[in-house]
C-alpha cells in the first residue's frame, strides 16, 4: 500500500510487553496490530492492546489542564506553566513538611514522609526509571507501581 510505514513498537498498557506494529501514513497513524515476530504474543493483542491507538487517536481524549479548587464543585482550564508552578509549589511545601533528618532512634534518614509516588501501568521503562531516581532525590522512601500491587 502506498506511503503506508510499518514500524515495530511495544505495547505501552502492561509488562506483558506485547510486540506492536505500528502503520502511520505522512506522519499519521492509521493501524497497530500485534507483531507475529514477537516470541510474547506471535501476532496477537489482548482487547486493551488492540484498541491502543485510542491512547493517540480518542477523540474525546483531555488535551488541556483541568483544576478543580478545594471545596471546588466546577472543573476550570489552567494553562500548562501555572499548573506545573502550582504542582512544584506543594511538592516542595509537602517535602518540607514530611522531612525527617532522623529517625526516631537517632539515625540519619535525610527523607521524606510527605509524599508518596505510584506509577501506573502505562509508564514504560524509561519513564518508570526517571521516576525513580526523580523522587529517590526529593527524598521519597514510598516509591511504588501499579504493577506490582
Ligand atoms: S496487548 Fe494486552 S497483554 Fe499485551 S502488553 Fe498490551 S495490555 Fe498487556
Amino acid at each position: 500500500m502506498a506511503g503506508l510505514r510499518v514500524t515495530e513498537s511495544v505495547c505501552p498498557y502492561c509488562a506483558v510487553g506485547c510486540g506492536q506494529l505500528v502503520y502511520t501514513r505522512g506522519g499519521e497513524l492509521v493501524d497497530i496490530e500485534g507483531n507475529p515476530r514477537s516470541p510474547i504474543n506471535q501476532g496477537t493483542l489482548c482487547p486493551k492492546g488492540s484498541a491502543s491507538r485510542q491512547l493517540v487517536q480518542q477523540p474525546d481524549r483531555v488535551t488541556t489542564v483541568k483544576y478543580r479548587a478545594p471545596g471546588g464543585a466546577e472543573w476550570q482550564e489552567l494553562e500548562l506553566d501555572r499548573a506545573m508552578d502550582m504542582i512544584a509549589e506543594r511538592v516542595i511545601a509537602a517535602r518540607e513538611r514530611g522531612w525527617q533528618d532522623v529517625d526516631h532512634r537517632g539515625r540519619r534518614v535525610n527523607r521524606t514522609l510527605g509524599f508518596a509516588h505510584l506509577g501506573g501501568a502505562t509508564l514504560d521503562n524509561e519513564e518508570n526509571y526517571l521516576i525513580k531516581k526523580f523522587f529517590t532525590a526529593m527524598g521519597a522512601v514510598q516509591i511504588e507501581n501499579q504493577a506490582r500491587i
